[in-house]
């Protein structure tokens, strides 16, 4: 039996609650990610992850489609990037985890390939909380839950969208996501952009969002160059166990109470 949920038919999705108590969500974005990797990137690490979890834990999981577009109006100064508003999103997530729980499931995992989705998520998750009493739901980003691994792999001293690390995972889960030969380093001096860029990055911890076009000339950080598909495997494998060990724990909870 599959685990993904739309390759179901409804007699077979009926039953799925009882013996399948979690449903995973995948949440990706369709936006650049430089000169070297494909728009769908985010999506697919979400996707193989969300699966391999499935795998790992069979048959107590399902999986959700993935939502292939996310927020990524940080991004909108590159072509091909599409964005959902943060509303839009929050919404979608909402909409998409009450219709499970209309269909029986009480322990929904949310997991975004992208981290402009977190705000988003966070909103929904919260609203989810309060309104579905007898709702767990958690929530993760991908590189977060292995970010011991991703310091000790990487070397750019500012990393992180479409750096080494991530370049690394999408060797590893599709390697059509990358055209290596076109890969390049992030601007490393970051000094031939716009002052207000320039200020964002030279204060950390101190919220200054800015379009990526004002970060990086190529719309990456880091040096994807560095990446291997050893890395990409330790990384990806390590965040599956991680999650599917907290899901063992999720699976086993006691269901949570409505409040009187
Ligand atoms: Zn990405």
């Amino acid at each position: 039996m599959t685990h993904r949920l739309a390759d179901m038919t409804w007699p077979e999705a009926a039953a799925m609650p009882a013996s399948a108590p979690v449903a995973i969500v995948p949440l990706g974005a369709c936006e650049q990610h430089g000169n070297g990797m494909v728009l769908r990137t985010d999506t697919t690490r979400a996707e193989v992850v969300a699966d391999l979890v499935a795998e790992r834990l069979a048959p107590r999981v399902v999986v959700t489609p993935t939502i292939p577009i996310g927020v990524s109006e940080h991004h909108m100064g590159f072509p091909g990037t599409l964005t959902l508003s943060p509303l839009t999103l929050q919404q979608l997530v909402y909409e998409l985890v009450t219709s499970l729980h209309r269909h029986g499931w009480r322990k929904v995992y949310v997991l975004t390939g992208h981290g402009g989705n977190n705000a988003a998520v966070d909103v929904a998750v919260s609203r989810l909380r309060g309104d579905l009493g007898d709702l767990h739901i958690a929530w993760s980003g991908l590189t977060p839950v292995v970010s011991d691994i991703a310091a000790e792999l990487s070397s750019s001293r500012v990393r992180g969208h479409s750096c080494e690390i991530e370049t690394a995972q999408a060797m590893y889960v599709d390697p059509t996501l990358v055209r290596t030969d076109a890969l390049v380093r992030g601007s490393a001096q970051l000094t031939d952009l716009d002052p207000a860029g320039r200020l964002a990055r030279s204060h950390p911890g101190i919220q200054f969002p800015q379009g990526y076009d004002s970060l990086s000339a190529t719309g990456n950080l880091g040096d994807p160059t560095l990446a291997t598909t050893e890395a990409g495997e330790r990384l990806v494998l390590t965040a599956v166990e991680r999650i599917a060990a907290f899901l063992e724990g999720f699976i086993d909870l006691p269901d949570r109470l409505e409040k009187p």
